[in-house]
């Protein structure tokens, strides 16, 4: 929350998604292969459930905390915290609703909702057509009715009722992120031994920067053992590049 208070914040336009299709664009075609389970790894190969057996020189594993640790068991599997996010749809946005693109911190904490954005605004190709679409954040274990709960809690942030609101969709993500209780590392090992490398929000802070971060220094682990001295793709990036929303 600190982070979001102080920094510039941003969606990419479309959806999650979006932006590791644009990375994987940037690649020589059959570079990524989706849908494709892992089920053992070694420092030579990777055995998947439907692909057969794919031959490496190094293996770099990118997964969540758990899947790592079943992939590479003696990891250490971190507790979670959960999160929930609820969407709401209406198709009166009236004036209470134009809080433009900022992003709603309750510093009272008077209710479950942590963070909550008409994200319509941000990002108008995620709502329904012709809706304006409201998502907010409950983190941690959230209240027995979540969706009564927020929609309270969002009625005295907003201004406005919002008994006659839909609700589109509640998401809840029970190992949403690791959990960093003292004494936390947040620069844990990506090199486990040469051929070897993990990265992932579990080695580093419990962001998608920290699993950005780890897996930069995961590749760059990488490249030095295999002796080189920089990236090793040679395609062009794509002409046209990821917008943030
Ligand atoms: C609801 C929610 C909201 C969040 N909001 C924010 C936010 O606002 N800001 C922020 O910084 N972070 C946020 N996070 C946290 C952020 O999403 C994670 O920290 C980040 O996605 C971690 O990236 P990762 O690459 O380590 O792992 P993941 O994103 O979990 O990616 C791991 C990948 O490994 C794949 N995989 C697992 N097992 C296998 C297998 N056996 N074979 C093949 N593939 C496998 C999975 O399918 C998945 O695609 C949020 C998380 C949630 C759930």
């Amino acid at each position: 929350l600190r982070a979001f208070a102080g920094g510039r914040l941003s969606v990419p336009e479309g959806g999650a998604e979006v932006l590791p299709g644009l990375l994987a664009r940037a690649l020589p075609p059959g570079t990524v292969r989706t849908g494709v389970r892992v089920t053992s790894v070694s420092t030579t190969s990777v055995t998947t459930a439907e692909h057969g057996v794919l031959r490496c020189r190094a293996v770099l594993l990118a997964t969540d905390a758990r899947a790592a640790a079943e992939l590479l068991p003696g990891l250490r599997v971190p507790g979670f915290h959960p999160v929930t996010v609820v969407h709401h749809t209406t198709d009166d946005p009236g004036p209470a609703l134009s809080t433009g693109t900022s992003l709603l911190l309750d510093a009272d904490r008077g209710g479950p909702v942590a963070h909550t954005a008409v994200i319509s605004n941000v990002d108008p190709s995620r709502a329904p057509a012709g809706r304006t679409l409201i998502s907010s954040t409950v983190l941690g274990t959230p209240p027995e009715d979540v969706d009564a709960a927020v929609r309270t809690h969002l009625s005295r942030l907003y201004g406005t009722p919002t008994n006659r609101w839909e609700t589109l969709a509640v998401h809840h993500t029970p190992d949403a992120v690791p959990a960093t209780r003292p004494a936390y590392d947040p620069h844990r090992p990506v090199r486990l031994l040469a051929g070897l490398y993990v990265c992932g929000d579990h080695r580093d802070t419990p962001t998608l920067q920290g699993a950005l971060h780890s897996a930069t220094r995961a590749t760059t682990a990488i490249l030095t053992d295999l002796g080189a001295t920089s990236s090793m793709h040679l395609a062009d990036p794509p002409a046209t590049m990821p917008r943030a929303a």
